[in-house]
């Protein structure tokens, strides 16, 4: 609805209705439909049935295999959201393997196959969706006991939607987060690859209220449910949620080691690390992270991975970890062009 389309039909009141929208989003909609002063009414955002727990992972097959083993062992219907098509289809093959019917998500699939899977699913027939966002508008399937996520979100809200299709029952469900340290600069590179400066500051925004979110506990010892209550504007009454790992403990399963006879996908092993001499070994984890960067560049600007950095590049940046623009123009391989290009990037890496 336009406001040309409100003023011709002579300024009718207007009912502006919308799911779940943090304080700014709602400013907007007042101002798109020129509303004055509006009337707000805002439900409750806290749901406490909802057992939230964040785990961050070095790497990606350490985090797939937990992700595996706790779908595994989870119980009743539930909904693990993944980045990728690819993801998608492996993770939903993985798990027919072993023994856990599941189908999976998203936008590559045909209309008429996103809705048998969605009938599915909702019908009892199977037990699991591995899903890319596109899944879950307009789901209202009440006994959802669990929703994973094997990604950081990109936002607060999108988080929220998800994991509210969980225990809409009122039953308890269990919402866990598993998230790679390095895929949070991935989507730093992708938001600084945005040309719109609002819609980039927007992105920068979004990008740490849910960094701050996914590192809760790290540290900064802040409940997960009160976040998410905050970020929507509400201030709850108590001080501890009761559920979520911040306040409680991570739950035992988390913390037990993953022991699994599963098949699992293992990506192919990379070449052997040459160090040169008189370099420290090289931190494995900002290398991992320093090459799932390097990937994610080459794709987007459609060249070979050796084409944005070279291995030895890569290798020396993480045994010298550069704090500063000029530490990391004395690191061999790095250029001006390269300091100037990837620079920020590949510092922000190494604080990690
Ligand atoms: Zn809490």
């Amino acid at each position: 609805m336009s406001p040309a389309a409100i003023k011709a039909m002579g300024r009718p009141p207007v009912l502006a209705l919308t799911a779940t929208a943090a304080p700014p989003v709602r400013k907007q909609i007042a101002h798109r439909l020129e509303m004055d002063d509006p009337a707000v009414v805002v439900g409750g955002f806290d749901r406490p049935n909802l057992n939230l727990a964040v785990f961050a992972f070095a790497d990606d097959d350490t985090k797939n295999r937990r992700l595996l083993s706790h779908v595994r062992s989870s119980r009743g219907p539930g909904i693990v959201y993944v980045a990728t098509h690819r993801h998608a289809e492996e993770l939903a093959s993985d798990l027919n393997t072993a023994g856990v019917s599941a189908h999976p998500y998203h936008a590559g699939l045909s209309a008429k196959q996103r809705r048998e899977v969605q009938d599915t699913f909702l019908a009892g027939d199977c037990r699991v969706v591995v899903a890319t966002i596109a899944f879950g508008m307009g789901i209202d399937k009440p006994d959802i006991r669990w929703v994973s996520h094997a990604e950081a979100p990109a936002s607060i809200d999108a988080y929220y939607q998800e994991i509210g299709r969980a225990g809409r029952d009122g039953e308890p469900a269990d919402c866990v987060l598993l998230w790679r340290k390095a895929d949070s600069a991935l989507l730093a590179h992708f938001i600084n690859e945005v040309q719109d400066p609002e819609e980039r500051e927007r992105g920068w925004q979004r990008y740490h209220v849910s960094k701050r979110f996914a590192q809760a506990g790290e540290g900064a010892a802040f409940c997960r449910h009160r976040q998410i209550c905050r970020h929507f504007g509400e201030t709850p009454k108590w001080e501890t949620c009761g559920a979520c790992d911040v306040c409680i403990g991570q739950p035992d399963w988390l913390k037990a080691e993953v022991k699994l006879s599963a098949p699992v996908r293992t990506r192919k092993t990379s070449a052997p690390i040459v160090v040169p001499a008189g370099m420290p070994a090289p931190d494995e984890g900002l290398l991992a992270s320093l090459r799932a960067w390097r990937s994610a560049v080459a794709k987007q600007k459609r060249v070979p991975a050796f084409i944005v950095m070279n291995d030895n590049t890569l290798t020396a940046l993480a045994s010298l970890r550069p704090r500063s623009e000029g530490e990391l123009r004395g690191v061999p391989g790095i250029g001006e062009k390269k300091a100037q290009v990837y620079g920020e990037e590949i510092l922000a890496l190494v604080r990690g």
